[in-house]
């Protein structure tokens, strides 16, 4: 019986986050919640918010707060996060987590998932999705069956984000230790914090998921 379900996931760019999130939210059937994906998808749309915020994307830089913080309000403020969800990349700074409280959504579990700056670079530096499903590979260590094909959906070309060149994945690792690691011990002074591994296998790594929330 799985009991947690306001869950979050921490850790640094490219630990995984994203792609643990889609899968425990298959799992527990409550809603993934992703702030960079929701800012991806807006600026796609070019509304005046994404392509303010696309500013801030390309240089590596977080999107201020008072921006992704009405995001989740319009996500999960009110009734809407009763149910549970996991959010994967928010929050990333304290005003966010503050804010999150404000909302009244205490967290259940974060799960901290754990990988060093050069795994990081590694995983990152090779990181190519599918633009139409979202399922993620990497060019040398998970490259699809196909070349340049997505083995999920199909579909013909593989895009790498503009965020993900070495310069930019740097500049994120910096923000990420100086704004969004103070949240480990924040977290872990409440007594949610779960730690994992993250540079195991996605699966071995789902295992340690599903337990810690379980
Ligand atoms: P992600 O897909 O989670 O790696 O997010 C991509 C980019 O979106 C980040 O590098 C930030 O520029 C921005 N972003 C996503 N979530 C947040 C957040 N919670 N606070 C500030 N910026 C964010």
């Amino acid at each position: 019986m799985m009991a947690k379900k306001r869950l979050m996931m921490l850790g640094p760019p490219g630990a995984g986050k994203g792609t643990q999130a889609k899968l425990l939210s298959e799992r527990l059937s409550i809603p993934h919640v992703s702030t960079g994906d929701m800012l991806r998808e807006a600026r796609r749309e070019a509304t005046p918010m994404g392509v303010e915020a696309g500013r801030y994307m390309d240089a590596g830089q977080l999107v201020p707060d008072e921006v992704v913080i009405g995001i989740v309000r319009d996500c999960l403020g009110g009734e809407k996060g009763a149910n549970g969800f996991i959010l994967d990349g928010f929050p990333r700074t304290r005003a966010q987590a503050e804010a999150l409280s404000a909302m009244g959504l205490e967290l259940d579990a974060v799960l901290n998932i754990r990988v060093s700056d050069e795994e990081v670079v590694r995983r990152l530096g090779g990181r190519v999705s599918c633009p139409v499903c979202g399922a993620v590979y990497h060019e040398i260590f998970n490259p699809p069956t196909v070349a340049n094909t997505c083995d999920a959906c199909g579909h013909v070309g593989l895009v790498k984000r503009d965020d993900d060149q070495e310069a930019t994945i740097l500049k994120r690792l910096e923000g990420y230790w100086k704004q969004t690691d103070p949240l480990v011990e924040f977290y872990r002074s409440k007594g949610v914090l779960v730690d994992i591994d993250g540079a195991r296998s996605t699966g071995e790594v789902e295992a340690s998921v599903v337990d810690a929330v379980s």
